[in-house]
């Protein structure tokens, strides 16, 4: 069955009518039955059963195959529900499926960190003609925060740049990537990144694919690039190590799912068609 996830276009809460759908979540985690976590391919997270515990937050996402779907997050684990991580979801879960999670994911941190206006410290409310939260006091709008993000594979010769970074849990080698600052173009960022990073100047980005990525809220710009000069040195506040692989001998890499490994996955394919 393929999920067809349209946005609602204001902030309202989602009405609990049995009709209905909810995504619920607990913290950060999505909260789910178990016929969900046990098989994410067969059964989708939301669902039309509702909880008898208080809603911490909610909100109208939008529909799902044309029927309503909220968003609700509570503070405790209801008996014989199961959760899941993010990063679990983004490799069980269909793409279709993971689209609605990570909308979702990204709209409850947003409200978890937005409850006071910035500039006048009242409370915000929710908007019902925009998807915003709206100061009563001083009319001061607060949208969805989303933060862009450069990331890229170097390409020299036969090999590819990655870079293991001390927050990844295994032995996983991915490509280099950070945020984009204020006044900076995409590409800019990318040959900062690399710079700072593996003292490695870059030449030729191109724009590949792009991937909203709720670790809490970045939007990933993928690069494919070329090495223009300099030697490896890593900075390592950010990495713990890099090199560069020969695309025959690459070391373990992230989850198909990524953006990191679609952007190394085109990399080999272009160096394969450039030397066959
Ligand atoms: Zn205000």
């Amino acid at each position: 069955m393929h999920y067809e996830f349209v946005y609602h276009p204001a902030m309202i809460s989602g009405e609990d009518s049995p009709q209905t759908l909810t995504l619920y979540f607990l913290g950060d985690k999505l909260l789910a039955q178990p016929e969900f976590i046990q098989q994410p391919l067969q059964h989708p997270p939301w669902t039309r059963d509702s909880l008898a515990l208080p809603g911490e937050r909610e909100l109208l996402l939008g529909t799902v195959n044309d029927v309503a779907l909220r968003m609700v997050e509570v503070a405790q684990q209801p008996e014989g529900w199961q959760t899941m991580s993010l990063r679990d979801c983004l490799q069980a879960t269909a793409d279709d499926v993971f689209k609605v999670i990570n909308a979702a994911a990204q709209l409850r941190y947003w409200l978890s960190t937005q409850n006071f206006c910035s500039r006048c410290g009242d409370k915000l409310q929710f908007t019902d003609n925009d998807r915003a939260l709206t100061c009563p006091a001083c009319g001061y709008r607060s949208y969805p925060k989303i933060s862009p993000c450069v990331i890229g594979v170097v390409r020299k010769g036969r090999t590819l740049l990655l870079a293991h970074s001390s927050h990844h849990r295994t032995a996983m080698y991915s490509c280099l990537a950070g945020f984009i600052e204020a006044g900076e173009s995409a590409e800019e960022a990318l040959a900062r990144e690399v710079e700072e990073e593996a003292g490695i100047q870059i030449k030729n980005a191109q724009y590949m694919v792009s991937q909203a990525w709720p670790f809490p809220h970045q939007l990933m710009l993928g690069y494919l690039c070329e090495y223009a000069g300099g030697e490896l040195v890593i900075d390592t506040n950010e990495l713990e190590t890099a090199d560069w692989f020969d695309i025959d001998q690459l070391p373990q890499l992230p989850a198909p799912q990524t953006v990191a490994r679609k952007l190394i996955d085109a990399a080999v394919a272009m160096i394969r068609s450039d030397i066959s």
